[in-house]
């Protein structure tokens, strides 16, 4: 089986030679054809990072084995790590987290083990980078949460808890704030929950997950969560078992998935050869293990653990009273260790299983859509306006421009209410909400809303609008606060 390799930037090609002499040695049947992604491709000219013949091959071997990698800063180009993971539709972000013997920590001498696995949302969220200056003043991102793609990452969270023989898997969100956004991403969570009754499944607040991670990791095993408060967590989850240099990661896709470790480049001891391999190597064992190689993985595994275990460590952890090892004499370490059990967590040798196939080549982009839609009824529109007016005279002008069809309901400021009712205490900034709705639930659509778009335009720049939708009976949107 062939995979694709980039070696990546700083001690990427270091950590990365260190790894793939450690499955040499180990005989792993894996083929690697070296493609060109990182830095120096862009510098090439190449606005994405990686060479056309990159993608291509990485496309028709479905699996990418890479190093760290830097985005140069200044130049407008979007992160190529954050890239690779849309682009291919890496929906999932695994990362486990567990008691390595041999890394101090506060739990490990505390004698609390952890082992707790947190699934991240890969593709949405704020991700998506789609931000605009609304006003000198007034930045907005957009946040996108969708019902296909948060099922899509829950049901990879569930099948994989299965597979773990988790007992426990838990949704870290802040839908008590954002309740249509994390509200949407908690119903899919419970609904998939539905069809793995074995699995207790619960829910966290993000924040109240956070302070409980502190204080109790043992309580949790998986924990599925969006893109950025996953993001935070899995740092903080990293923190828990020993810091960057000890945390792994998989994004998961349905045709291509991309394995790396979380830590950059880490410029500032590049090209020394005294980097730690042991994140990028616990990459790769997650890599075999879902091609199948779950032999290979569990030796090395085992060889990695007993390294720790009696003492080997690279400058950045570890016993400061012995002389640290350099990244080659590391991976020596643990090639001379095949065979060893370490004395805690060794790892069942388990016949590796054939390889999964290429995956299938796309013709066209696969179009995700629910089936269940409700029907839709536009109730009103919320308009995003400049202006350094106080609200009442902004409402006042607004009136005007109702018209026969709308009544101006609401207006408020970073999401506070500030007209018909408000405090004078709340500060402003030069950019409203107002919020038109119908009068008498009179059936608006498109047209009407840039009626009242075009006659507001004469008063104010408006930054952007939203409609307002009835589904049914719900409303598709949120109210103010203090509404
Ligand atoms: P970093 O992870 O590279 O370094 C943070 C600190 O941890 C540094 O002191 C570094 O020496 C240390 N460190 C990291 N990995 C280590 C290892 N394996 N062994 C020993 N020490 C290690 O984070 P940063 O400095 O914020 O980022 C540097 C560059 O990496 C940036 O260009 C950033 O964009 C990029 N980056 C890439 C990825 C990725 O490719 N997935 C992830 C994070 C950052």
């Amino acid at each position: 089986m062939k995979i694709a390799v980039a070696k990546g930037d700083g001690i990427g090609p270091e950590i990365m030679d260190a790894v793939l002499s450690i499955f040499n040695a180990n005989n792993v049947p894996l083929e690697y054809e070296i493609v060109e992604m990182g830095k120096w491709v862009f510098d090439k000219g190449f606005n994405n990072g990686m060479t056309p013949e990159a993608k291509q091959t990485i496309e028709n071997l479905g699996l990418l084995y890479k190093g760290p990698m830097e985005t140069p800063k200044g130049k407008g180009v979007k992160s190529i790590n954050v890239t690779a993971r849309k682009t291919w539709n890496t929906y999932a972000n695994k990362r486990d987290f567990q008691t390595l013997h041999g890394v101090d920590t506060v739990f490990s001498k505390a004698g609390i083990p952890i082992n707790i696995t947190v699934v991240r949302e890969n593709i949405e969220d704020t991700y998506g980078g789609i931000e605009h200056m609304l006003t000198h003043d007034v930045a907005l991102s957009r946040r996108f949460i969708t019902r296909p793609g948060s099922m899509q990452v829950i049901r990879y969270a569930f099948e994989m808890a299965r597979q773990k023989n988790a007992k426990r898997i838990t949704c870290g969100h802040k839908a008590n704030i954002m309740k249509i956004t994390d509200g949407l991403f908690l119903e899919c969570f419970y609904e998939v929950a539905k069809e793995y009754p074995d699995l207790k499944a619960d829910d966290i607040i993000v924040d109240d997950l956070c302070m409980k991670l502190v204080t109790r990791p043992d309580n949790f095993d998986v924990v599925v969560l969006t893109n950025l408060q996953g993001d935070i967590v899995s740092d903080l989850c990293a923190g828990l078992v020993g810091g960057l240099g000890f945390a792994p990661s998989a994004n998961i896709g349905d045709h291509i998935s991309i394995f790396e470790a979380v830590h950059g480049t880490a410029p500032d001891i590049a090209g020394k050869n005294i980097a730690n391999p042991t994140a990028l190597l616990l990459s790769g064992l997650a890599m075999l293990r879902h091609v199948g190689l779950t032999e290979n993985a569990a030796i090395i595994e085992n060889a990695l653990l007993y390294t720790l275990e009696n003492g080997v460590h690279t400058g950045d952890f570890g016993d400061k009273s012995t002389p640290a090892v350099n990244t080659t004499q590391f991976a020596e370490a643990i090639i001379s260790n095949f065979g060893k059990q370490p004395q805690a967590g060794a790892k069942e040798i388990i016949a590796n299983k054939p390889g999964t196939p290429t995956p299938m080549k796309l013709q066209s982009n696969a179009m995700m859509v629910s089936t269940e839609a409700e029907e839709e009824t536009i109730v009103g529109v919320d308009l995003f306006i400049e202006s350094d007016e106080q609200p009442a005279a902004i409402a006042e002008k607004c009136q005007r421009h109702a018209g026969v069809k709308f009544k101006l309901v609401n207006i408020s400021n970073r999401g506070t209410q500030v007209w018909p009712t408000g405090s004078v205490y709340t500060n402003l900034v030069n950019q409203y909400n107002v919020r038109f709705e119908s009068i008498e639930d009179y059936p608006l659509n498109q047209q009407d809303v840039i009626g009242l778009y075009v006659s507001m335009s004469g008063n104010f720049k408006i930054c952007s609008f939203e409609l307002l939708n009835m589904w049914g009976d719900k409303k598709a949107y949120s109210l103010a606060q203090g509404q």
